[in-house]
């Protein structure tokens, strides 16, 4: 994309012309949550105003146009996802649920103790906790694959992990940390080797690059609408309609059944057996705005985009003395810039950034045992995304190294 492209992007985002601490906003933080542009913003507000009903039950004009928009909205996801069957696609809150729902209703009927689960040191807690939880209850094992020496998950011994007691294999696309692209399909085929569903945690890959779930090998595929630059409160879990039609609820009420007594249920087809009461309709409808314009925009040149801004800013913050960045360096890193000043402490490092309007992220990013394998406790993360400028880098690593000149008198003294 050249500047042109992006300042004539930055024009949809409404939210980009705030000004923060009486500075311009610098939004570096998307890999947390994206900015909407206004499309998603019309789309949602559209439904409320003209079509706002509950879907699926209503005999009436309203309610058909409803169910009508969210059941396009399935199919929008499923066309996203290259997918092709609307069926195998279910909305959940957000990438956490779809990952949970995977857990439940495949994982606690499928799995027997020592089995075992097979996931990495860099996934996101979303895809470690719920294998936790299965793992507890079902007496199974959950096998951690650690970092090779490049900063990335060490490939091979994914792929070697899987054995006759693997079960789950469930890894990410895009990393929240490492920024990096993930090769999948050697792990898919050693997963489908040994018969166990493979999971991916799509969560930072829907909104930076083309997925096609099959191409891929993958037997679930998670991801959130507020990182696709759709709202909160809805994301979505595709699974291979084969698989998910065997499986049994995960949640039970209305809209999921097919006939209840007062003693018994039956439960209906997929992908109703898991929308369990009313769903988040108008998000849905936000949602399929978002991949509409992601799919205008291009995924590929959003990759492009990213990766170039990853570059610049990775080059810019190797000038600096004292900054250490995290994760490899090559042509799978996306824009996601984890980053320590030596000596400070990453919520300062943040807090002194939004003082000059420019928003990043610090903590432990829901990676923990990453962050261990990373010799850190937290760091500091920018990321990126189709609106950010190759000014908005530059702004912001000025500032990091006058983060660093102004805590260093603090360091001195400590
Ligand atoms: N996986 C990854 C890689 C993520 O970055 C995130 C969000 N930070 C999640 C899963 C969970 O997403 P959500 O909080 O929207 O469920």
């Amino acid at each position: 994309m050249t500047d042109h492209d992006v300042a004539r992007l930055r024009r949809d985002f409404p939210i980009l012309e705030r000004r923060v601490n009486d500075r311009p906003l610098v939004y570096l933080d998307s890999a947390a949550s994206a900015q909407a542009p206004r499309q998603v913003l019309e789309a949602v507000d559209r439904y409320r105003r003209r079509h706002h009903a509950n879907v699926h039950r209503g005999a009436h004009t309203l309610s058909a146009e409803a169910t009508e928009m969210y059941e396009g909205a399935r199919a929008r996801v499923a066309r996203f996802l290259r997918a092709g069957d609307p069926r195998g696609v279910v909305f959940t809150r957000n990438a956490t649920e779809a990952i949970n729902l995977v857990a439940h209703a495949y994982g606690r009927h499928r799995l027997r103790e020592g089995d075992e689960i097979v996931v990495t040191v860099a996934e996101h807690h979303a895809n470690l906790v719920p294998w936790h939880l299965l793992a507890a209850e079902r007496g199974a094992i959950v096998r951690g694959v650690p970092l090779g020496s490049d900063s990335r998950v060490d490939h091979d011994a994914l792929v070697a992990a899987i054995g006759e007691r693997t079960k789950i294999v469930a890894t990410y696309h895009v990393s929240n940390v490492l920024g990096n692209l993930q090769p999948l399909r050697a792990v898919a085929d050693a997963a489908h080797a040994v018969g166990a569903l493979f999971v991916v945690d799509g969560a930072q890959a829907a909104p930076h690059v083309p997925i096609d779930v099959a191409a891929l090998g993958a037997d679930a595929y998670a991801f959130s609408g507020h990182k696709v630059g759709g709202p909160t409160g809805i994301g979505a879990l595709w699974m291979r309609p084969e698989v998910l039609e065997t499986l049994p609820p995960f949640l039970g009420g209305g809209e999921m059944i097919r006939r209840v007594e007062v003693d018994r249920s039956s439960y209906a087809d997929i992908p109703m057996r898991f929308e369990a009461g009313t769903p988040a309709i108008g998000e849905a409808i936000g949602l399929a705005a978002a991949l509409d314009y992601l799919d205008d925009v291009g995924v590929e040149a959003i990759w492009d985009h990213d990766r170039a801004l990853a570059r610049h800013a990775l080059a810019r913050l190797a000038e600096l003395d004292g900054v250490t960045t995290y994760g490899p360096e090559g042509p799978d890193r996306g824009g996601i810039v984890p980053f320590n000043v030596d000596g400070v402490h990453p919520h300062d490092v943040a807090s002194f950034l939004d003082a000059e309007g420019i928003a990043v992220r610090a903590g432990h990013h829901c990676a923990q045992p990453l962050m261990h394998a990373l010799g850190v406790d937290a760091t500091a993360r920018a990321s990126f995304w189709l609106y950010t400028t190759e000014a908005e880098i530059d702004a912001f690593v000025d500032a990091v190294a006058r983060s660093r000149a102004f805590f260093a008198p603090l360091r001195t003294a400590l």
